[in-house]
């Protein structure tokens, strides 16, 4: 449905990874197809660095915004060379989950993920500095909790690596459980960050000039660096940390990565499913029956193995 990267993309993989029942034969397949054979289009949306008036306004969105867009085949001439799965269910799905394919993906996007928060966080933290807030207990705290979430997505992402086991050819996989949680919390994890930084840097996102350009007009300059400045940061700094925050918080580009995390590795319901299939729930439920095991009618049982975690 939709493509991320692909106008910038010389070949493009297509296959399904949605679970396929028998009768869907037509789209088990898996191919490669350059992006100039004919009967390719390729419909972008619209490109978020469009418009804007400089790097300096919008430092993201002109240097970083990767693209979406529909790909239609129409009637596309597939080499035998480029068909890796031909209309086989069973190895279209274990193309993805035999293969490290979908786990290996999805650890690269949380090791992005966990440099995107950190990312937020330093944004959040150079406000409060630029601003003076920084002194405030309130905003210390609020930071504590913008830390705490960086913190965590980075910790899921070591612990990956930490239970990592090597597959029978030899592929380091990351441990299943925090890959899987990370991908469930993920989306909830982005908007409480997303929300946390908003708060913590006020209007300033909004009082900014309209563009670089204003720096030029003697007059507008004037009132600029005398009203838009911090204690100890000048407006030209000011005005360029602010515009990067918006970039990264409120922007199109910003909406669009919002949208991004919550969405690309799957609907809620699909990411719940992955560790549903995966947590340890009979360890759980151990605990469960050391718990019920040490008591009974007559009280408490005191003779019994420890629990094993
Ligand atoms: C910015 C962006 C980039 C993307 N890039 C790519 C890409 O490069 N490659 C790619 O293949 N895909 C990409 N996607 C698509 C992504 O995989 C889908 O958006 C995702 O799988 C959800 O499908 P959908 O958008 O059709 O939403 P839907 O499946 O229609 O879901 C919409 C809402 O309805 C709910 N819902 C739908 N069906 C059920 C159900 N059966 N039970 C419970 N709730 C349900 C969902 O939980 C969700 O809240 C991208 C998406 C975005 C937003």
């Amino acid at each position: 449905m939709l493509g991320t990267g692909a106008p910038l993309a010389d070949y493009i993989q297509l296959s399904c990874i949605h679970p396929l029942k028998a009768g869907d034969e037509n789209y088990a397949i898996s191919v490669v197809i350059p992006c100039n054979a004919p009967g390719v289009r390729i419909h972008s949306r619209r490109s978020y660095a469009e418009g804007v008036p400089s790097v300096f306004d919008y430092p993201l969105s002109t240097r970083f915004d990767e693209s979406d867009a529909i790909l239609v085949y129409d009637d596309v001439f597939v080499p035998w060379e480029h068909v890796f799965v031909y209309k086989d269910l069973a190895l279209t799905r274990a193309s993805f989950f035999e293969t490290a394919a979908h786990v290996l993906g999805n650890n690269q996007a949380q090791i992005r993920f966990a440099v995107k928060m950190k990312f937020l966080t330093g944004l959040a933290r150079s406000v409060a500095e630029t601003t003076g807030s920084i002194a405030i207990p309130a905003v210390q705290s609020a930071l504590g909790d913008v830390a705490a979430l960086a913190a965590l997505v980075e910790g899921l992402v070591l612990a990956q690596e930490a239970h990592c086991t090597i597959d029978a050819d030899g592929v380091a996989r990351p441990g299943l459980q925090e890959l899987y949680a990370q991908m469930v919390l993920q989306p909830e994890i982005h908007n409480r960050m997303i929300a946390l930084v908003r708060e913590l840097v006020g209007g300033g996102v909004i009082q900014v000039p309209s563009s670089i350009e204003d720096f030029a007009n003697p007059a507008a300059w004037a009132d600029i660096e005398r009203y838009i400045q911090s204690p100890g940061s000048p407006a030209r700094d000011r005005v360029k940390l602010f515009k990067l925050v918006w970039d990264a918080i409120g922007s199109e580009f910003a909406g669009r990565h919002a949208q991004y995390e919550m969405f690309y590795a799957g609907a809620p319901f699909v990411t719940k499913g992955h560790i549903y299939r995966h947590y340890d729930f009979d360890g759980a439920k151990a605990l469960v029956a050391h718990a019920l095991a040490g008591y009974d009618e007559n009280g408490v049982v005191t003779k019994r193995e420890p629990a094993t975690v």
